[in-house]
């Protein structure tokens, strides 16, 4: 690393000493970028060539690249870390957790990737938007306490699976779970009609027949229906979703293939916005339409190859060519931030390279760009977002409680007053219509292995079931108020 700084040097011109000395900066991933010089810079060189002067005007103490807007205030908690459940998005407050944070491989700190963007309203349950839904992402959701039936809204930038894997896996667990309305997914159309997200979805759910129909001997209601909305891959700035003053937008991106997407999220009430540029390669139009965004998210990947190939073993071409017809290089994202000027730049979906190559990640996003900066990952790392604040924290992770997956409450539409009863649907495809009788015959006789005292007689007909929802919210130690 201490080459590295001489390396380095070469770049300094034109009196651009912050920028310089940022590049020669550290930090761990997923921890917001303080900078912090790196051993061996000689006294010297740091006095004559690296003067940092922290972009957003002087602050002693606090840091070379950190604003005065990064900053803790009321509703967090916890400045150190997020406990789910515990804290209340005020209303006009956004919450960004990145649920999932890389393409390939899947490792024990990275998912695949997906962010939920929340946005506040003074409840437990705030508005929610998820986009992407890679493998391993809805396990995060889940411990963060996010209850399944209210999972909804979900953009995928395009058809990679490393961008909607959790996709098939969740929705009729969703479904089973309370979740008895349709889900809603948002994609890109492609260059054929079998290339778009509506194909993708409708031959998901065939992948998932066996899956589905042996779901139906319970109440799914109308869970099990995708309303899919595709959009024209190559519109610009198109709008994929306008409601109660939320608008989503999307462009085309240059990623191998045609058919892949970014999207910005404006939420005109609060005056906050985010972008997630999706897979693809650095270009124009997520400059321009990502501009002045609060948070804009980029994917990236380090640009080492030759070091790529020491640590990975694949040859160093092979990364080189990968990264440039898919990706954007690290240099390229904080080239992007730079463009669009963001009051802060996040990296998701790239591969965590190991503390080893942290000071390189960093040193060449800060090649371009000497914004308030952070790496989505480790997951689960969670970004609170006011009109006057930023705040990045890591999430505490229950290893294995999960909210509640049926409360009568979440059954009702928005306004809806708790009725004295709830009947549940009826299950569409009962059990004898689709299993044999010799194979429930081959059945232990329950009298077997019960102990005497506890024998209790297997439904196996659906009972109906009529909820009291007050009585069952009371019997969890929950009293509503009407
Ligand atoms: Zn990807
Ligand atoms: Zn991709």
């Amino acid at each position: 690393m201490k080459k590295d700084n001489k390396e380095k040097s070469k770049n300094q011109k034109s009196g651009a000493s912050r920028r310089d000395f940022l590049k020669n900066s550290t930090i761990a991933a997923g921890a917001v970028a303080a900078a912090m010089t790196v051993p061996g810079v000689s006294a010297a060189s740091a006095e004559t060539e690296c003067q940092p002067t922290n972009p957003y005007g002087p602050r002693p103490g606090g840091g070379v690249s950190l604003p005065d807007y990064y900053k803790p205030w009321p509703a967090i908690k916890n400045n150190n870390f997020y406990i789910p459940g515990q804290e209340i998005l005020p209303k006009n407050e956004m919450r960004i957790f990145f649920l999932g944070s890389t393409p390939w491989p899947p490792t024990q700190l990275q998912s695949g990737t997906s962010m939920l963007v929340e946005l506040g309203n003074g409840t437990l349950q705030p508005r929610r938007f998820f986009f992407d839904m890679g493998n391993g992402s809805i396990r995060n959701a889940i411990a963060l306490q996010v209850p399944a039936p209210l999972i909804n809204d979900i953009f995928l930038s395009h058809l990679h699976s490393d961008h909607f894997a959790d996709l098939p896996y969740m929705y009729p667990f969703r479904a089973f779970s309370g979740g008895f309305t349709p889900l809603r997914v948002y994609g890109p159309s492609g260059r054929t009609p079998e290339l778009g997200t509506k194909h993708m979805i409708k031959h998901m759910k065939e992948m998932n027949r066996w899956h589905e129909e042996s779901f139906n001997v319970n109440p799914m209601g109308d869970g099990l229906e995708i309303e899919v909305t595709e959009f024209d891959w190559k519109e610009e700035n198109g709008i994929v979703y306008n409601k109660d003053g939320v608008v989503v937008r999307h462009w085309p991106r240059s990623h191998v293939k045609d058919g892949a997407s970014a999207y910005r999220l404006d939420w005109e009430d609060a005056g906050l916005s985010f972008v997630w540029t999706g897979d693809g390669r650095p270009d124009e139009l997520s400059a321009k339409y990502g501009k002045g965004a609060d948070v804009f998210v980029s994917e990236g990947t380090i640009d080492t190859p030759t070091l790529s190939s020491y640590k990975l073993g694949a040859p160093p071409e092979l990364w080189e060519y990968t990264i440039d017809i898919f990706h954007t290089m690290y240099y390229a994202a904080g080239y992007l931030f730079k463009q669009a000027q963001p009051r802060i730049g996040c990296i998701c979906h790239y591969e965590w390279s190991g503390a080893g190559l942290d000071a390189e990640s960093v040193a060449e996003v800060r090649s371009n760009w000497d914004g308030l900066f952070m790496f989505g990952g480790p997951d689960v790392q969670v970004l609170n977002v006011s009109k006057d604040a930023i705040w990045a924290r890591e999430a505490l992770m229950p290893e294995g409680a999960a909210p509640p997956s049926m409360d009568p409450r979440w059954l009702l539409k928005p306004g809806e007053k708790l009725p004295e009863t709830m009947t549940l649907p009826e299950p569409t495809l009962p059990r004898e219509k689709q299993q044999e009788q010799f194979v429930r015959d081959l059945e232990i006789d329950p009298h077997k292995y019960y102990p005497p005292g506890e024998y209790r007689k297997p439904i196996q007909k659906w009972p109906g079931i009529t909820l009291n929802p007050r009585e069952m919210l009371a019997a969890r130690g929950i009293k509503v108020d009407d």
